[in-house]
Formats: structure tokens, C-alpha cells, sequence
């Protein structure tokens, strides 16, 4: 067993993989499975694995798959902490490990960062009764986000625009604009959804269901595709003033970055899952953070996911531009090497350590 065979090359693949390894290590295993298929007609699920004492106050949870094609990243660093640590035999007393596996399955198994509502699931936690965010800056470059019809001009001249925008307001604000999230563009990117979507609702249940005893949780939850290749950046959305941000510093150390203030390499976000978490578990003390595996350049990226858009909001998933167009979204998120898996493995299983550690 190496750490690249934690490692899946499609999502049943990761599926098998995590049920396999968790079953191995003693895990009380669940399936919630998701209303549509995925691309071969399988059924596509979020598999949910407890590992120690049902009572336990003191929980670890991990997040796989929130932006489903970066489950690659999760799933395999999952996969290998459960094959390495020895799951529930090995845990401090008290504690147990909640695993969630492919929160947004839909997405992973189709090779998208959206779920099957075209959702940003990690923009989709807010109040859909309240008046919905605004991002003016999105609303000016939404028709070179998502153009109609794709042609040779359309990535030249979305960089123009952006490069334009970056300009006349600022690097930080063309962030925001891309990718801070929006409400009003459904068949564009970021797109945060007009009500809660079946990961959310399956997340929130999820929630209710195995965390109503929890004091303390610190939630894990692996991302990929932004910041420098391999290094996981310990992002938090809590500004830097609060108990949570301070505890995050405490435990893994002095580089956790707020999007809040700068200092991530994402931007600031409306309708985050981190702080939903804590909103969900306010009878908990909750740390939580995400754990960002940088990929490819930032411009890479990005036009991977237009494409991507472009492609099953206006194309033809089965037509001839999307072989080279799902390669492309694929490798922006997962960096298939043996050296890119080994850092990932590496930093989360020191981030578990620390977690644990915190708790016990
Ligand atoms: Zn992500």
C-alpha cells in the first residue's frame, strides 16, 4: 500500500476506496444517496463514517468533496489517515472521528466543482428568506463569464475585461468579483443557488444526526485549486478577532489565514460552510477550517471553470470540446503526482494530529 493508492482515478473509485478503508477501521458506516446519477449511470452518494465511543463530546469531522472534482484531494487524504492512524482502536479516549465523504457527490462523480443545481455548495449557506447578496462586480462581467457560444475569442477577451476591471478597482475586487459568490446569474459560476441544495440539506441532517451530543468539534474541511501547488493553506472564515480564529492559530499554528482580512489566498465569500458550521452546532464550541491544496496557476483556474460552465450550461457534455475541456478542469484540481499526493496526506495528517490533539 503506498500513498498515491489512496488515491482514486474516478469518484466510485474514491467511494470504494473510503467505504473499504473505513469498514477496516472499525467505522459505523452511512449512505445517503443522491437523487441523480452520475456521467455512467451510477448511483452517486455523500458516505458518512463515525470511528469511536457513540457519547463522545470531543469530535474531529472532515469534509471531502464540498466543491465535488476537489474530492480527489480529500477523498485520498481521507482514505490514507483511516489506512495509516487505525481509525477508532487508535484514539485518545473520548474522542471520535467523524467522516463525511463526498458531501457534494453529484459534483465529483461529474468532474465539477458545483453540484447538480449548479450550486456553489461552499456560497449556498445563507438565509434565502432575507434579501439575497449582491456582486456588482460579477453583474459587469457576467456576459464574458458565461459567454453563449464559445469561441477562439472568448478567453482573450474575458482576460481583457478582467484585466480592465483589475484596473479601474483592484486585484482584491476583481477576487471578489469572480469568486466572492453571486445570486443572480444561475448558468454562471460562484453561483450561490436560490435555496439550499440537497448537499446542504444532506450536510445539515448529517449535522443533526451524529452532532447533537458534540462540546467541542473541530471541523476539517479539504479544498484544492487556489494558493501554491501542494501547500495546504489553513484558511478560516472567522475575522481574526474572534475565539475561533484564535483557537485555529492555537492549534495548528501562526500561517491559519483569514478570508476576512487579506491574508488567504481566498477571497472574502458570502455563504461559507465554515461558518455555517458553527451556526449549526451553536450548542458546540466549533473550530473550523479548511484545508486549501494549491494545484495550478490562479488564471488557470479560473478559465477551467468558465470552460466548464460554458460547457454544461451551453454545450454539449458529450460533444466534441469536452474531452479536452473536463481534462483541463480535472488537472486544475487535481494534481495527479506522486509528490502533490504526498504533501497532501502529509499536511492533513499533521492537521488531524494537531486537531486531536487540541481536543484530548
Ligand atoms: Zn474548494
Amino acid at each position: 500500500m503506498t500513498t498515491a493508492d489512496s488515491f482514486a482515478p474516478d469518484y466510485a473509485g474514491a467511494r470504494d476506496r473510503f467505504t473499504a478503508a473505513a469498514t477496516a477501521a472499525q467505522g459505523r458506516l452511512e449512505r445517503l444517496t443522491h437523487p441523480e446519477p452520475g456521467p455512467d449511470g451510477g448511483s452517486v452518494s455523500c458516505d458518512v463514517a463515525w470511528f469511536g465511543p457513540a457519547e463522545a463530546e470531543a469530535l474531529l469531522v472532515v469534509l471531502s468533496g464540498t466543491h465535488g472534482v476537489e474530492g480527489f484531494a480529500g477523498s485520498g487524504a481521507q482514505v490514507d489517515w483511516l489506512r495509516r492512524s487505525g481509525g477508532a482502536s487508535r484514539l485518545p479516549p473520548g474522542l471520535a472521528v467523524l467522516m463525511i465523504h463526498g458531501v457534494n457527490p453529484h459534483g465529483f462523480a461529474w468532474e465539477r466543482r458545483v453540484t447538480h443545481e449548479n450550486v456553489d455548495m461552499n456560497r449556498n449557506w445563507i438565509d434565502f428568506a432575507a434579501p439575497l447578496p449582491e456582486n456588482p462586480g460579477y453583474d459587469q462581467l457576467a456576459g464574458v463569464i458565461s459567454p453563449a457560444v464559445w469561441t477562439d475569442r472568448a478567453r482573450p477577451e474575458a482576460e481583457a475585461a478582467f484585466q480592465a476591471y483589475a484596473a479601474a478597482h483592484g486585484p482584491a475586487a476583481l477576487g471578489v468579483a469572480l469568486s466572492g459568490g453571486q445570486y443572480r446569474h444561475p448558468r454562471g459560476i460562484y453561483y450561490g443557488g436560490d435555496a439550499p441544495t440537497w448537499s446542504r440539506r444532506t450536510q445539515t441532517a448529517i449535522f443533526a444526526h451524529y452532532l447533537g451530543q458534540a462540546g467541542r468539534v473541530a471541523l476539517i474541511d479539504v479544498h484544492s485549486g487556489l494558493g501554491a501547488r501542494g501547500i495546504g493553506e489553513q484558511i478560516v472564515t472567522a475575522p481574526r478577532t474572534s475565539d475561533a480564529f484564535r483557537r485555529a492559530r492555537a492549534w495548528y499554528g501562526a500561517a491559519v489565514t483569514s478570508t476576512r482580512d487579506g491574508s488567504s489566498s481566498s477571497s472574502p465569500l458570502v455563504g461559507d460552510g465554515l461558518t455555517a458550521a458553527a451556526d449549526l452546532l451553536r450548542h458546540a464550541e466549533v473550530t473550523a477550517m479548511a484545508l486549501e491544496f494549491g494545484t495550478l496557476p490562479g488564471e488557470q483556474v479560473i478559465w477551467s471553470l468558465i470552460a466548464d460552465n460554458w460547457l454544461h450550461a451551453h454545450g454539449d457534455p458529450q460533444g466534441p470540446l469536452a474531452r479536452a475541456i473536463k481534462r483541463d478542469i480535472r488537472a486544475a484540481f487535481y494534481v495527479e503526482s506522486d509528490d502533490w499526493k504526498g504533501m497532501v496526506v502529509a499536511q492533513f495528517e499533521l492537521a488531524c494530529r494537531q486537531a486531536l490533539r487540541a481536543l484530548a
